[in-house]
């Protein structure tokens, strides 16, 4: 499997990415090439030009800036996974990205990488939008940034236009919130056929606030806002959240295929989001 011959790039700023952007109709980022090399070599696509964004220091790296926590979009999954600062302000991005793939993939695949792609099961995207995460997109006019709200648009497709380069990703801190990224598949180490991301702050024994998203059950993540709703001043137990988070599905038009139906992901959507909110509330 070789791919379809290109030219290959490695600027190293921002600015000479973007122009080496500009300098084909025909070009594709690389990042982490986890997605990327397998399209490449199956020859589902074959630009003129690649630009590998990974000697580009200043797209690496985790900083607090104010109320947010900032994560550059060529940091690995595995430094995400590994930073402190992430579980102490976001600890619903600590605990999903530990669930991507294996240790492997986490070493060379990116967060920036993974948000881009948008694969409806990737693991990232509705931890992201839960968190009300923005951004940060550079193209030939300046940056713009965008909320996750209106990043993901529809599979395989975000708000990164042609030409563009996503650079960073700021997610507002959720420092003490409680956190839990619920996952089903098949096999150890595969894609979600749902997941459930759920991140809640408790006070006394009751919910306050609380954060909850889907992943696989429709085109893009989605955000659960009746359930989130449903939760505030609901006690930390079993039987409690269960009731809440029950119509957790209403709405979703899952996809149907070999791992489940619709149906199947429905019911599993309302089971995985109650033992997700009660992980999360500890
Ligand atoms: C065996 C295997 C199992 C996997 N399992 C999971 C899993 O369980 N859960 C999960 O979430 N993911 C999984 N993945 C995907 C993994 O998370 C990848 O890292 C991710 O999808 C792509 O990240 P990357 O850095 O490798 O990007 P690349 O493959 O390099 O790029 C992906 C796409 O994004 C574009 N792109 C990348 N970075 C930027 C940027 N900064 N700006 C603009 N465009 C950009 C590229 O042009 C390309 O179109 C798996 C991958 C493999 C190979």
């Amino acid at each position: 499997m070789i791919p379809a011959a290109f030219d290959y790039h490695a600027p190293t700023s921002l600015e000479e990415a973007l122009q080496l952007l500009g300098s084909s109709p025909d070009v594709k980022i690389l990042a982490g090439g986890q997605s990327l090399i397998p399209i490449l070599k199956l020859r589902l696509a074959a630009p003129e030009v690649v630009v590998d964004l990974g000697r580009i220091d200043s797209l690496r790296g985790i900083r607090e800036e104010d109320d947010d926590l900032v994560i550059g979009a060529m940091t690995s999954h595995d430094e995400v996974a590994r930073s402190s600062v992430v579980a102490t302000h976001a600890l619903l991005l600590s605990k999903a990205v530990q669930m991507v793939a294996d240790p492997q993939v986490r070493h060379r695949g990116t967060f920036g990488g993974a948000l881009v792609h948008a694969d409806p099961a990737g693991d990232l995207l509705a931890p992201a939008l839960a968190l009300d995460a923005s951004f940060v997109i550079v193209g030939p006019s300046g940056p713009r940034t965008v909320p996750a709200a209106d990043y993901f648009q529809d599979m395989f497709t975000t708000a990164v236009g042609e030409g563009e380069i996503l650079t960073e990703v700021r997610v507002p801190k959720h420092t003490g919130w409680g956190a839990h990224y619920e996952k089903f598949s098949r096999i150890a180490q595969q894609w979600a056929i749902v997941a459930v991301a759920a991140t809640v702050r408790v006070e006394g024994s009751t919910i306050a606030q609380a954060c909850v998203a889907l992943t696989n059950m429709g085109s893009v993540p989605i955000r659960a806002s009746a359930t989130e709703q449903a939760l505030l001043g609901v006690a930390v137990d079993a039987s409690t959240i269960a009731a809440a988070v029950a119509g957790i599905a209403e709405g979703t038009r899952p996809p149907s295929d070999l791992n489940g139906d619709g149906d199947y992901r429905r019911h599993l959507a309302s089971v995985l989001a109650r033992r997700s909110v009660l992980a999360a509330a500890g």
